[in-house]
């Protein structure tokens, strides 16, 4: 795998106000990247920094081998912002040839292009419409397809699903996921369960101060296991317990536990185990995730 994006000791100051403080990490090809954190941690200055809109007060980014900004970089990088807005003016088609154009294709190229990325958005019958012709959750996927004029290798979105309804947020997604092979996606959200499905890595900003996270344990022996059930039950901690490769349970929050499980103490399947004995009790659960959910992992 190669580097695509890394960033050393940025910093970025507005006045005396730090936006980023000494933030540092890099990011290999691959599986989509989340990027969280609460309003004002510094997200889309994170975001301006790596296209290039502004310019760190110190410290270096490199975006596959070059500076943010840098020409070689066009049709490589592009950035969907939250509030990135339809001309209502024009047809879909003639905007995403339009910018298809701008980035230096023919007319031909140009058109060839807009209705691959209209395709891949699953918009091919929307090419005529204006965007007051079409939903919301149409328009924010006219955007996306913006984003993948020319094929660029990283696509940066910036909150894609915010304020559409499930299902239309649920489209996004599956269009992340379907195109995550061939496009290395950034994503900011405020959804972790969405950015959970969705990424194997997570960059986590805090009042401009970095915390990184992968999905994944790296110790080898303990893993994690959630349990939420449908009620609460007594004595489901230390019936759970028995379970010889359970180290700890944790409840999480209301009817959910965080199991840790060690899997040097048992050679037992855990999995088989703790359902033996929800079924035993007769408990329902509600989900059983392998692994912890991003929300314990931040918070
Ligand atoms: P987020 O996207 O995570 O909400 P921002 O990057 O927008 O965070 O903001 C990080 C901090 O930098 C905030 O304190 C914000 O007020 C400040 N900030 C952002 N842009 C500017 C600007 N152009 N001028 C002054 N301060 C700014």
């Amino acid at each position: 795998m190669s580097l695509i994006i890394d960033v050393q000791q940025v910093t970025k100051k507005y006045g005396n106000n730090t936006a980023l403080n000494n933030v540092e990490f890099s990011l290999e090809s691959g599986a989509p990247v989340a990027l969280v954190g609460p309003n004002g941690a510094g997200k889309t200055t994170l975001f301006s920094l790596l296209c290039g809109y502004i310019q760190p007060t110190s410290g270096n980014i490199n975006i596959l081998g070059h500076s943010p900004g840098n020409s070689a970089l066009f049709g490589r990088l592009s950035a969907l912002p939250q509030d990135a807005q339809l001309d209502p003016r024009f047809s879909i088609a003639m905007q995403l040839n339009f910018y298809a154009r701008l980035q230096g294709m023919s007319s031909k190229q140009a058109k060839i292009d807009t209705l691959r990325v209209l395709d891949m958005v699953g918009l091919q019958d929307a090419t005529k419409s204006l965007p007051a012709e079409l939903s919301h959750g149409m328009r924010k996927r006219a955007t996306i397809a913006q984003a993948l004029l020319g094929s660029p290798e990283i696509v940066m979105l910036d909150e894609a699903t915010a304020g559409l309804d499930p299902a239309n947020a649920k489209e996004i997604r599956a269009i992340v996921a379907e195109h995550a092979d061939n496009v290395n996606f950034i994503l900011s959200s405020h959804d972790l369960n969405e950015l959970e499905r969705l990424c194997d890595r997570v960059l986590y900003l805090e009042s401009g101060h970095l915390k990184q996270h992968q999905t994944q344990d790296n110790n080898v022996n303990t893993r994690y296991i959630t349990l939420r059930v449908k009620q609460a039950y007594q004595d489901l901690i230390p019936k759970l317990s028995i379970i010889p490769s359970v180290e700890k349970i944790e409840m999480t929050q209301d009817k959910e536990y965080l199991l840790t499980i060690n899997s040097a103490l048992s050679a037992n399947n855990v999995e088989i185990d703790l359902l033996k004995i929800l079924i035993k009790n007769n408990w329902l659960y509600s989900h059983i995730i392998n692994g912890k959910t991003l929300e314990n992992q931040l918070f």
